[in-house]
């Protein structure tokens, strides 16, 4: 060996040295790094990684700069348990990062672990038997120990080549799951760990003389550079690359919503739990088979037309309601679809009662319990009608109207009960009376009234007769045979009068007057017509009362569940001169017959805004509520009006909410169509009464509302009525499901408020939470009160 060759090893060995030990101080910083990081996945392995990552290069360095043959013996022994510490958490770390899966169960890491525990005892005994290298050769100044080897380092380069490849296969395909934003960093980095390694084995299978070298440890370092880089700057280990897809998964898996998938060929690919068990299959059974065996329904869908669909599944409670809906999954070359299954029964079964509500509803606000006979609201409706075909009719509208004479004294001698068995009696005395062709209702106590379309005065004259010879017969009360009296007024359309309050007022006046000359019978006659009755002198009040300041308003708050105040209702009150305080029920009837809704919506509007504007001006954000009729709905200048006194009193339009019952839209055909237009310019609407009209579901599928408003009747029910807080539950529902604010009315109770919040009823009012009073600021400290326990 010539001068040039010894001083180019030493100075190769300089080198390799100073790698080795550049090497060790950056392994001293990455298990810093890490085990800092130590509780997040893969940080304690990558720490000792490094930390053999050190051992290994540290024993080499040593290893060369030696010239005692023990000292480098011993290196050997501890480079290999460096080795053997590498590999291993390398493959763990990577495997932790990559996220939970088979590579990190308790049986793999306990297989993977086993080797080193041959390997470290065979370097360890010096008496290598020849399975660990066959030679070993030990220079005998500086240099690297140099070895031929046996057949137990095959097997063990294979463990670590074969970990560190698993471990950059299971890291690399967890990465490329990952969020579009990482993934190009995340290729980055895998590029960056994988070169040096890939370097590292070219280097040793093809530049065959290393002189003895082996650059391993330093490519290794290399590789955990770029892991720590991608994990430090890169937050790749804090970004749980592994764990999105998991929790993705996690969540379809625990859904109460059923998902499944299916692929091109229009099979199932997937299904999580809840679609299996809305489904009522097994889900291995359903996997891979055709969809239409699975999903009811499948074959008769037109998913562009409609793709959302029911059907029915029997469940050990009984049959649920599935609603399916379907969606196209993946771009064009890959037509799949999935499909969401939902549970809609509760919500089924709340429509279903609200359909049969609305029928009973229906047949109950225009019918009279006790006889079972029209009451005013239908009668009414059929006079409009009547009246309104009058031009193309030949012959006249007849209305009469009975009142029983000696009624009270009959209550007062034989009690209510008696005067209910007489009404109902009676009730089928004058059906047969007034023929088949008439509507027979019952308007008041003893009042009632007969109406027949395409008449004249004979024909009416004829019934009026008919109906004073049916009190000739007695009536049996307690075995007793009572005889009760009848007068009849009779008036005609078009003679008498052509609109509908005219028609009554005329027969009432006619039937006074047959009371009051004891003529039993009495058309119409306007000489008779001085003497009013009692609502028609309080219809005239009222209208003036409207204009003279006698109507005021009352202000009920709405609060949301922990007591922070949302707005009032405005309630209207009638100071009467001499009466007193009136209710709505009291004067809402007379206000309707005289067709003065409108007006006395314009004074609630008027006195409700005027407050907004006053409590605003201090306090922001008071929304007030004001109710409308159905004479408000079917007049067309609804908009107009509206917006002008919001305009006069400086208020945004969502300052005010108005109330529309139901039934009110039933009534005006185009309400709806007006409220969508004062909805557009930002007032909100609330659908007032739910649940108690006669046609709840039409109105909604016809108008998009703001607000719900729960009937006070199931709401006061829910306190001692499961049934009653599953259907209010099924409101809110429904409510929530229509985009609406749901508001609990008729709250009496702290258990009521309580049920309601717990439901996710949106809005509570109430007299538990105030009642309605002149001036609000009274009722504020009540609402502050829900809000404080
Ligand atoms: P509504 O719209 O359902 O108004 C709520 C009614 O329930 C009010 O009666 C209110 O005093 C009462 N209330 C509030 N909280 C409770 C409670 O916890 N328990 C019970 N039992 N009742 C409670 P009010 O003021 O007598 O009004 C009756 C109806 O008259 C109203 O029912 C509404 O339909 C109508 N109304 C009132 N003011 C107006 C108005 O200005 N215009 C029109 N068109 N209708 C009005
Ligand atoms: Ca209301
Ligand atoms: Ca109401």
């Amino acid at each position: 060996m010539n001068d040039a060759v010894v001083s180019a090893g030493g100075a190769a060995n300089n080198l390799v040295v100073g790698a080795l030990v550049t090497s060790v101080l950056v392994a001293g910083v990455l298990m810093s790094i890490g085990w800092r990081r130590r509780h997040l996945d893969g940080g304690r392995a990558f720490a000792l990684m490094a930390f053999g990552a050190a051992i290994w290069a540290g024993a080499n360095a040593v290893q060369i700069v030696s010239d005692s043959h023990l000292i480098k013996h011993l290196t050997v022994d501890v480079a290999y348990f460096g080795v053997c510490i590498v590999a291993f958490f390398l493959w763990r770390c990577m495997t932790q990062v990559a996220g939970p899966s088979r590579l990190t169960s308790k049986w793999v890491v306990r297989a993977a672990a086993l080797p080193p525990l041959i390997t470290v005892p065979l370097v360890i005994t010096s008496d290598w038997h020849g399975l660990m290298f066959a030679d070993l050769r030990i220079p005998d100044g500086v240099g690297p120990v140099t070895s031929t080897v046996g057949p137990w380092f095959i097997v063990h380069a294979v463990w670590g080549y074969g970990l560190i490849v698993g471990g950059v296969a299971a890291f690399s395909q967890s990465v490329l799951r990952a969020p579009r934003h990482y993934r190009r960093l995340a290729i980055l980095m895998i590029a960056a760990v994988t070169l040096p390694l890939l370097v590292n084995v070219m280097a040793i299978g093809s530049i065959s003389d290393l002189g003895g070298h082996d650059p391993t440890p330093i490519a290794l370092i290399f590789s955990a550079v770029a892991m720590a880089w991608g994990v430090v700057r890169l937050r790749l280990i804090d970004a749980h690359l592994g764990l999105v897809p998991i929790a993705r998964s996690v969540v379809v898996e625990s859904m109460r919503d059923g998902v499944v998938v299916v692929d091109r060929t229009g099979r199932v690919l997937d299904m999580n739990p809840a679609g299996a068990q809305l489904l009522g299959t097994d889900l291995d059974d359903a996997l891979g088979e055709p969809v239409a065996g699975v999903i009811p329904g499948w074959n008769a869908i037109d998913a562009a037309a409609q793709p959302t669909w029911e059907f029915p599944v029997a469940a050990s409670g009984g049959t649920l309601t599935v609603e399916a809906t379907l969606g196209a999954l993946g771009g064009r070359d890959e037509p799949g679809q999935l499909i969401m299954l939902r549970d809609v029964t509760i919500r089924r079964a709340a429509e279903q009662a609200l359909t049969e509500s609305a029928a009973r509803n229906l047949h109950q606000s225009r019918h009279d319990p006790l006889t079972g006979l029209p009451n005013r609201v239908l009668l009414f409706e059929e006079l409009r009608t009547a009246l309104h075909n009058l031009p193309t009719s030949r012959g006249s509208v007849a209305l009469l109207i009975l009142d029983l004479d000696g009624f009270k004294d009959l209550n007062d001698t034989f009690g209510h009960r008696s005067g209910d068995e007489v009404l109902r009696e009676l009730a089928p005395r004058l059906g047969q009376a007034a023929g088949t062709r008439a509507c027979v209702a019952r308007l008041a106590g003893d009042e009632f009234a007969v109406l027949v379309a395409d008449s004249d005065a004979d024909e009416a004259m004829a019934i009026a007769e008919r109906i004073v010879a049916i009190f000739r017969t007695p009536f049996l009360v307690d075995e007793t045979e009572v005889t009760l009296g009848g007068s009849v007024g009779v008036a005609l359309a078009p003679q008498h009068s052509t609109d509908a309050d005219g028609l009554v007022h005329a027969a009432d006046v006619a039937m006074y007057h047959a009371k009051r000359t004891a003529s039993r019978a009495t058309i119409y006659a306007s000489d008779a017509d001085e003497r009013r009755p009692d609502r028609l002198i309080l219809r005239q009040e009222l209208r003036k009362a409207l204009v003279s300041g006698e109507i005021g308003l009352h202000y009920q708050p709405q609060v949301t569940p922990s007591g922070e105040m949302v707005g009032v209702e405005a309630l209207a009150r009638w100071h009467h001169p001499t009466r007193g305080l009136l209710e709505p029920s009291e004067f809402l009837s007379i206000s309707e017959e005289g067709d003065l809704m409108c007006e006395l919506t314009d004074v609630v509007l008027e006195l409700s805004l005027a407050y907004a504007a006053r409590w605003n001006a201090h306090e922001s954000g008071i929304r007030i509520a004001v109710n409308l009729s159905a004479q408000d709905l079917r007049d067309p200048g609804l908009a107009q009006r509206i917006a002008t006194a919001l305009e006069r009193h400086g208020q945004p339009a969502e300052t005010l909410t108005l109330e529309v019952t139901e039934n009110a839209l039933v009534l005006a055909r185009d309400g709806a169509r007006q409220l969508e237009r004062i909805r557009a310019a930002g007032v909100r609407i609330s659908l007032d009464d739910f649940g108690t009209g006669f046609g709840p579901l039409a109105s909604l599928r016809q108008l998009a509302v703001d607000e719900l408003k729960i009937d006070r009747s199931f709401v006061s029910a829910i306190d001692n009525d499961l049934r009653a807080e599953a259907l209010v539950g099924g409101l809110i529902r429904l409510g929530h499901d229509l985009d609406a604010v749901v508001v609990a009315e008729g709250v009496e109770t702290k258990a009521c408020a309580d049920r309601l919040s717990d439901m996710g009823c949106d809005y509570l009012q109430g007299y538990f939470i105030g009642k309605p009073r002149p001036d609000m600021a009274l009722a504020r400290p009540l609402a502050r009160e829900l809000g404080a326990d």
